[in-house]
């Protein structure tokens, strides 16, 4: 079976600027920046967008929301960074396990692209 990039990242088989990892979820510094803070904050279970996620997921998820405020605020990021998901290749995605982004430092303009 392929294994998606971010299993990659998660075995070690390749590596990423990791900062962060529990049982549930690692994460890492996006590759490509899109903004001066842009991490991906990753589910090592696969669950490939987040319209496949179904109520079992539900702690996994929480997870995921919970530990980006925290890491927000480790940062320091003075409570000011937006949340992205991308689900669906049309929506932007490209990396098909879910991710959430984590992008700060700099003004984040409304709506998005
Ligand atoms: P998305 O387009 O929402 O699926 O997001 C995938 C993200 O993964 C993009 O922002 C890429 O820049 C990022 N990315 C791709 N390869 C790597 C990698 N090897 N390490 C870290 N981030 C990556």
């Amino acid at each position: 079976m392929t294994l998606t990039l971010f299993e990659k990242i998660i075995n070690k088989e390749i590596p990423a600027d990791i900062i962060y990892e529990d049982e549930i979820s690692i994460v890492i510094k996006d590759i490509s920046p899109q903004a001066p803070t842009h991490l991906l904050i990753i589910p090592k279970k696969v669950i490939p967008k987040l319209s496949d996620a179904s109520k079992k997921d539900k702690d996994i998820l929480g997870h995921l929301m919970l530990l980006a405020g925290r890491i927000a605020e480790e940062l320091g990021l003075d409570e000011t960074f937006r949340l992205v998901v991308n689900n669906g290749a049309a929506a932007g995605q490209s990396v098909f396990h879910l991710h959430l982004h984590l992008l700060s430092g700099r003004p984040l303009n409304w709506p998005p692209g």
